[in-house]
């Protein structure tokens, strides 16, 4: 008899008062488990957990912290007999936010990785602690199991300088690592290669311009499979219109809201990050919400829905420049994989661009990467379905297999 071989990674996402967790097979990428820890720290904790093949269990009990969170996930995982302590477990493999200039590629935590994200925790006030938690919490769990850290900002790496770099004074900038990083870096890295599969050619030999359209949304242009710009920067703040983020904005509308209307930095923060974008164009961050008050006649969410799309075109155009030739641009996350209306607006009028839409295709709902442009456009347009958790767990699964 042979030894069972572990196959096996827990992929980790943890916020501030959530984890998100899914286990894969990374034998034949089967998904084994799926589930959501929410409202840590309140009275209305809820974990609800999905094994493959299973019905859904919702639990709904006071979880105090993310040390009961993963034991209550564990538990779960237990209880269908793939628990942390199974030997088919290879890895954990962590979301982890900020990985700064130093982590490029995904990385095996030890006592100094988990100092240098750590350090990063002032660029990343709001994700790195969380992340950083869900890490030691699970190495109390099972202190023999590696755990690996997939950085969002690693693939964006590759930004040459003069992409990576804002025009302010130097020695500020580098005192305080006040530049581009980019983030949402796995699922770019994972949708730019699938979308050379989907034109059957390698990364390597194709340009591409990628739009993740979530509720946070970025842009990024590919050139051969390595990223050379994005429009995220020091904080998930900066680009296109997003749920509830303004995007690219004058950051003179700071200095005026703090010194005329009053505003103290951190309310300013909170109005950028989560009263602004969609939701406060219009009231409403789904998009789905918004095409059907726009079919209603509401002006508010037919401003919103202008506003999203010129950020967005702007942004292709933009790249299109950077990239120099473009061979697809590809729409993923809640809102490109599902919103045709969405595509649609984004690709009319971008004709000398090379890109154009086949509207039976673009119509067509599907959980699979498809081109939607007709055979005859110059630049391929692509629905490709981003899987962060696949992607994180294939990355810490190299890294640890033997
Ligand atoms: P995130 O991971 O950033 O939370 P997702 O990638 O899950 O976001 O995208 C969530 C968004 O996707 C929702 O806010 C909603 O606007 C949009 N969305 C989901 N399904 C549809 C749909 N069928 N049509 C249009 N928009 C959709």
């Amino acid at each position: 008899m042979t030894a069972t071989t572990a196959t096996r990674v827990l992929v980790l996402n943890s916020g501030s008062s959530s984890v998100k967790y899914q286990l894969l097979d990374m034998a034949d990428g089967a998904r084994l488990a799926v589930g959501l820890v929410e409202r840590i720290g309140e009275t209305s904790s809820r974990l609800a957990h999905t094994p493959a093949g299973g019905a859904r269990r919702e639990r709904e009990a006071p979880i105090a912290d993310h040390e009961a969170a993963l034991k209550a996930v564990a538990n779960e995982l237990a209880s269908d007999g793939l628990g942390l302590d199974s030997p088919g477990l290879a890895a954990i493999g962590h979301r982890v936010v900020h990985g700064g200039q130093k982590f490029t590629a995904p990385t095996v935590i030890d006592d100094a990785v988990l100092a240098e994200i750590e350090r990063l925790v002032p660029v990343a006030p709001l994700h790195n602690p969380a992340n950083l938690t869900g890490i030691k919490t699970a190495q109390t769990l099972n202190p023999d199991l590696p755990q690996v850290a997939v950085f969002d900002t690693a693939f964006h790496t590759t930004m040459p300088e003069h992409a990576a770099r804002y025009a302010i004074d130097t020695e500020t900038a580098d005192e305080h690592r006040v530049r581009r990083y980019g983030f949402h870096g796995t699922s770019h890295a994972y949708v730019s290669r699938k979308t050379a599969e989907l034109l059957d050619k390698d990364p390597s030999e194709v340009n591409v311009i990628v739009l993740h359209l979530g509720n946070g949304a970025s842009a990024s242009a590919v050139a051969g499979g390595r990223c050379v710009d994005t429009s995220m920067g020091l904080t998930p703040l900066e680009g296109l219109v997003m749920g509830t983020r303004s995007g690219d904005i004058d950051p003179a509308v700071i200095f005026h809201l703090s010194r005329v209307a009053g505003k103290s930095i951190d309310e300013i923060d909170t109005l950028l990050n989560k009263r602004s974008g969609l939701i406060g164009l219009c009231g409403d961050n789904d998009m789905r919400e918004i095409v059907r008050r726009i079919d209603e006649g509401d002006e508010r969410a037919k401003l919103a829905f202008d506003i999203y799309i010129h950020r967005l075109k702007k942004y292709i155009g933009a790249y299109s420049a950077v990239l120099g030739t473009v061979d697809a641009v590809a729409f993923t996350a809640g809102i490109g994989e599902n919103s045709a209306p969405v595509r649609e607006a984004a690709v009319t009028g971008l004709e000398e661009l090379g890109l154009a839409l086949d509207a039976e295709l673009n119509a067509v709902r599907s959980d699979q990467a498809r081109v939607i442009s007709p055979q005859y456009a110059r630049v391929a347009v692509a629905v490709v379905p981003t899987d962060e958790e696949l992607e994180i767990a294939a990355q810490a699964y190299a890294l640890v297999s033997p």
